[in-house]
């Protein structure tokens, strides 16, 4: 087995040798899926996998805006159109300095099982710019959103390609990105998701990732009789998906003391409250200012320069930053402090040799492809809502997201779990997402 999985992996390599990023997460699903293959008949042979690392369709374009000053720049715009087997591409749009190719190859790739796990129709893609969003003002977002979107739109529509929000794109953004679509298409549909409230925007869209990540490590506690009460929780990132994590973490009673940007993590001893979450989302959200400005607030927090939160003692880690985040020793250190739970909010944050450690030491492990698929979950609710031309409330949007996030975690363990009773949540999420997308394709043909 391990001989094919090379195999596997040499091709793959060969094709896409300048991308790290996509190869760690094909590696990931490959070391889980071939052996499953192997064993199931109808996908033997059939050289699934090795289509599904390829993506249907690579956009790449150029997006040139004007500064403040008059200066004129050029960014490059992307779009993956990576599998549409089980319905229109679905996946966000990230704006931010390190996006390239293998990045986006990667977050689109990982989408395919997300969505997949969902139970919602919805196919996987992602996209975005290495466009930086830091330090430009509001004028200037708006004339790189317009511009992005006058050659974006050609590629996508509601019952094509859906994108989103992701790292650097939120609601401003998504504002801008509709208005240049509906007036360049002349149509007002539901053709991205995370969109304002008054403007076809579903309630929870906002906090779905975050509370999502957090009902699923619920879930996973309570395969041992245990919760989030009076557990210490570090959270790493301040953007959307850490606040509502943190939010619902300490609404389920846990003690989330650290939150973390670029430059560094802040560490509260005595917990980070309602109120101070509210403080911090104003600072990220609307001041857009840096997380260290919490201690001028809080002077007894401190903050700790150019590290990130896992050498803080803690129950449960949910790192909610970025890709590969929290690496092997840094694992290692959370194990030595004792902690039980690790729930990714962000995509791929684990690094696969922190992956290992935490799967030796038999800790709940859950990777972001299943524990964060709320987000998207919910923008597939957004889009239903679209279609119905209707407005669910607060708690039929909550209640939806709750039942497909227990549904998720089902999957998992129908697929992950071992003789012992130990539950491989890498293995459940890649196995069960594979499987829906496999046999659509297979029933599609060879296309
Ligand atoms: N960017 C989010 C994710 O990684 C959301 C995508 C969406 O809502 O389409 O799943």
């Amino acid at each position: 087995m391990k001989e094919k999985i090379e195999t596997f992996m040499e091709e793959v390599t060969a094709r896409n040798a300048h991308e790290p990023e996509f190869l760690q997460a094909v590696q990931e699903v490959a070391e889980t899926v071939i052996p499953y293959i192997a064993s199931t008949e109808i996908y033997d042979g059939k050289n699934i996998l090795i289509r599904m690392v390829e993506p249907e369709r690579a956009i790449t374009f150029r997006v040139p805006w004007v500064d403040d000053d008059g200066e004129i720049h050029v960014n490059r715009g992307y779009r993956i159109q990576m599998n549409s087997a089980i319905g229109p591409y679905k996946g966000g749009l990230r704006f931010h300095p390190t996006v390239n190719m293998s990045i986006l190859k990667f977050l689109a790739f990982e989408q395919v099982f997300k969505n997949s796990l969902t139970t919602l129709p919805m196919g996987g893609g992602k996209g975005g710019s290495d466009f930086d969003p830091k330090d430009k003002s509001d004028a200037e977002i708006m004339r790189f959103c317009h511009s992005f979107m006058g050659e974006l739109c050609r590629h996508i529509g509601p019952n094509t390609d859906i994108p989103a929000g992701d790292i650097g794109v939120g609601s401003r953004e998504i504002g801008f990105l509709f208005g240049m679509y509906r007036k360049i298409r002349n149509e007002f549909t539901g053709v991205l998701t995370g969109k304002g409230l008054s403007w076809g925007g579903s309630l929870i869209r906002p906090e779905a990732t975050g509370y999502g990540t957090v009902y699923f490590a619920a879930s996973m506690l309570a395969t041992k009789n245990d919760s989030f009460k009076g557990k210490i929780v570090t959270i790493s990132g301040s953007g959307n998906v850490a606040q509502y994590a943190a939010e619902k973490a300490i609404q389920l009673g846990g003690k989330v003391v650290t939150l973390s940007d670029s430059s560094g993590y802040i560490h509260d001893k005595d917990g980070i409250t309602k109120e101070k979450l509210s403080y911090i989302m104003q600072l990220k959200n609307i001041d857009r200012g840096r997380i260290s400005q919490y201690t001028d607030k809080y002077p007894t927090a401190k903050f700790v320069e150019g590290k990130t939160p896992w050498d803080v003692p803690c129950d449960i880690a949910l790192p909610c930053a970025t890709q590969n985040e929290l690496n092997g020793d840094d694992a290692k250190t959370l194990l030595k402090n004792g902690c039980i739970c690790v729930c990714e909010g962000a995509n791929m944050p684990s690094t696969p040799e922190a992956i290992s450690a935490f799967h030796k030491e038999k800790i709940l492990f859950a990777p972001g492809k299943a524990s964060n698929a709320g987000g998207v979950a919910t923008s597939g609710l957004e889009m239903t809502q679209n279609s119905l031309r209707y407005n669910w409330t607060r708690e039929e949007v909550d209640q939806k997201l709750q039942q497909i996030m227990a549904s998720i975690h089902a999957s998992c363990i129908e697929y992950g779990i071992d003789k012992s009773g130990y539950v491989d949540y890498v293995k459940g999420a890649n196995i069960a997402g594979f499987v829906k997308v496999a046999d659509a394709m297979l029933a599609q043909g060879v296309v």
